[in-house]
């Protein structure tokens, strides 16, 4: 069995073939494939961002980048700050001040300056100290000798010794104290800073002064040594990225704003109650060049005053989920593979076959048909979980076959939770996975974003308990839209059964859904299950079905095909109704397409037909539906 404790077994066996991959040329492994020295070169399918975080390099501009999560936001931010003059560098150093001790001095030198500074001064106080040192030793044999000399007590000879040490540690300390601070160091480094400012807290970002747990007798650590850089200061000069900007505290985008636009920001003691909260750096330099993420909605919670600014002083990118699937562009997904690999350092190279596979996985994950998704981020998981798993068979290369390993391992929550789900269904044979059933249809739906599951749904039709009134029952936690698709179905019901529904009540129910039904995909079982319940006429359980169904009878297209079709495979489903707009959606697995027919339809009337068990009855109800549809439509 595999991690999930599931596994149908039909599955495993059937080979995966790679014939309809093609690709621009062949290799033996990626690790004949050149990846380019500079990320922005490395990145894929943002050419647009690409082109934009060149030009704002260039002209120091900031950048807003929207976009799904893992498109690769952080990886433009980092390719911007390798496009950065590094020559502009600077070290910031934090000096104390003799005039007034609560307020630090700043100063700029050169990148790499700041270490020789600091090595200076102390070496210059341990010199200093040395001597003292010294001096104190003379003392303290002095008044030795003279107590033995003179024949003192010897009492007084130690308590005027404890006098000159306690002295004389402050005494030697104070050279120690007048050393600067390091605060900003870019000593050899080779390119401008890059700052992840990510959900970072106040402190972190605009920097802080630690507290000071001895507030005097002569141990206190001097205010200067404890000022802190934040992430606006350590970024000088090169990027700071910050994504999903919209979470950070209205005060800190102030703030930001206040640093962007002064482009130098004074450090205090975030704390208030705390000793650092006294103490203000003169302002410390802060020119960097933002590049804020977030997705669509962190436009909306963004301080309006930071947001203008990142747009009237730089430029706004949006960024793509998915590119078309040319031959260029499969080649860059080997060139993918290949910077992935390397920058994971530990797993073997990839052989063609299993980048192959990897591309097939771009195809799928895209959800529509010649497009290749640009969610890298998880594919570049998917390609680390099977070099791993390469690495533990001591293989030389990754192939197809660990991919395809990895893909059952790297299940998502939602499709671990979809695994469960089935597993508790088969326990409980709520399947029938063959035979006929009045009122119950296999429906397919979509938990989280990519898993499917197979949802049963039973129907029941009864005289109406409330007399002159009949209703829709339905039961099984249904979410607003799957609510109105019931209320949609039964206007076709009414059509189609020709008579009132007044007479009688409607019983809906979606089985085992603990996590609440949403979108309205299961509209045509909805439908079915009803029609069959009125009728009496058996349902086909070796069939499951999705479709959403307009009040006219028409079958509409829905999302997620690819995954409710491999649910339906998984529990051992033969054929699958879904709508014909979706057929070029459909990107199954090699393994399931000869285990399941797919049928697609276009209205109700073909659902009935392929969905009921074959009967006089059904040939006689089918009749009925057609002239019914074909009135409606007249
Ligand atoms: P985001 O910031 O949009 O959430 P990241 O830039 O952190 O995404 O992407 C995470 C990783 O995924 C990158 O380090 C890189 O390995 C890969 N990746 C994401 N997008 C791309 C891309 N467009 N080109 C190449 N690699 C990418």
């Amino acid at each position: 069995t595999s991690e999930t404790g599931y596994e149908n077994p039909e599955i495993k066996d059937i080979p995966n073939d790679n014939e309809d991959i093609e690709l621009g040329y062949s290799f033996t492994n990626t690790g004949e494939i050149n990846v380019p020295p500079l990320l922005i070169d490395q990145i894929l399918g943002q050419e647009q961002a690409v082109e934009i975080v060149k030009k704002a390099a260039r002209q120091r501009r900031h950048v807003m980048m929207i976009g799904t999560p893992g498109t690769g936001k952080s990886l433009l931010a980092k390719a911007m700050a390798e496009l950065l003059p590094k020559e502009e560098l600077e070290d910031i150093m934090v000096y104390p001040n003799a005039e007034d001790s609560n307020n630090p001095r700043i100063r700029r030198v050169p990148a790499g300056k700041g270490r020789e500074i600091v090595a200076a001064h102390r070496a210059e106080a341990q010199k200093k100290a040395q001597s003292k040192t010294m001096i104190l030793m003379f003392l303290i044999v002095g008044v030795v000798i003279y107590t033995i000399l003179t024949g003192q007590s010897i009492l007084i000879a130690i308590f005027v010794c404890l006098l000159l040490l306690t002295f004389g540690r402050q005494f030697i300390g104070r050279d120690e104290a007048l050393i600067p601070k390091l605060l900003v160091s870019n000593y050899n480094k080779q390119q401008a800073p890059y700052v992840d400012s990510t959900a970072a807290h106040a402190g972190a970002l605009l920097g802080d002064v630690r507290h000071d747990p001895f507030q005097s007798g002569g141990l206190e650590t001097p205010a200067h040594d404890r000022v802190e850089a934040g992430d606006i200061h350590k970024s000088h000069k090169g990027v700071l990225f910050m994504d999903e900007i919209n979470i950070l505290s209205i005060e800190s985008q102030q703030s930001l704003l206040t640093a962007l636009q002064e482009k130098e920001y004074a450090i205090t003691g975030q704390s208030e109650r705390s000793s650092g909260a006294l103490v203000k750096t003169e302002p410390v330099p802060c020119d960097f060049i933002m590049v804020a993420a977030g997705n669509i909605d962190a436009l909306e919670k963004m301080h309006p005053a930071l947001r203008s600014r990142i747009k009237g002083y730089g430029y706004e990118v949006y960024m793509r989920e998915s590119m078309p699937d040319t031959p260029e562009n499969r080649d860059k997904f080997i060139r993918f593979v290949a910077q992935e690999v390397m920058r994971d350092g530990n797993i073997p190279q990839f052989d063609e076959d299993a980048v192959k596979e990897i591309i097939r996985e771009a195809m799928r994950r895209s959800g529509r048909k010649g497009q290749l998704t640009l969610k890298l981020r998880d594919l570049g998981g998917l390609v680390r979980v099977a070099g791993d798993l390469a690495r533990a068979d001591n293989a030389p290369f990754t192939t197809a076959e660990h991919v395809l390993r990895a893909k059952k391992i790297s299940r998502s929550i939602e499709q671990q939770l979809a695994d469960r789900y089935l597993e508790n269904k088969t326990d409980y044979e709520s399947f029938f996975k063959e035979g006929g059933e009045i009122g119950r249809v296999n429906g397919l739906a979509v938990i989280g974003s990519d898993s499917g599951i197979v949802l049963p749904i039973l129907s029941e039709v009864t005289p109406s308990m409330s007399g002159a009134q009949g209703n829709i029952i339905a039961t099984g936690q249904l979410k607003t839209i799957a609510r109105e698709a019931v209320k949609n179905v039964s206007a076709v019901i009414k059509k189609v059964t020709g008579k009132d529904i007044e007479a009688i009540d409607i019983h809906i129910q979606f089985v085992g859904t603990y996590e609440g039904v949403e979108g309205d995909s299961a509209s045509i079982s909805i439908a079915t299950a009803v029609l069959s319940a009125y009728e009496k006429i058996p349902v086909d359980q070796t069939i499951a079905m999705t479709g959403s169904l307009s009040v006219r009878g028409d079958v509409l297209p829905v999302g997620g095909v690819t995954y409710k079709i491999e649910a339906a495979a998984q529990a051992g489903i033969k054929k699958v109704i879904i709508p014909k707009a979706n057929e070029s959606d459909v990107m199954i697995e090699d393994s399931y397409k000869d285990i399941i027919e797919i049928i697609p339809v276009s209205n109700i009337t073909e659902v009935v037909e392929y969905a009921l068990v074959d009967s006089p009855k059904k040939q006689e109800f089918l009749k009925k539906l057609e002239t019914m549809l074909k009135n409606d439509k007249n």
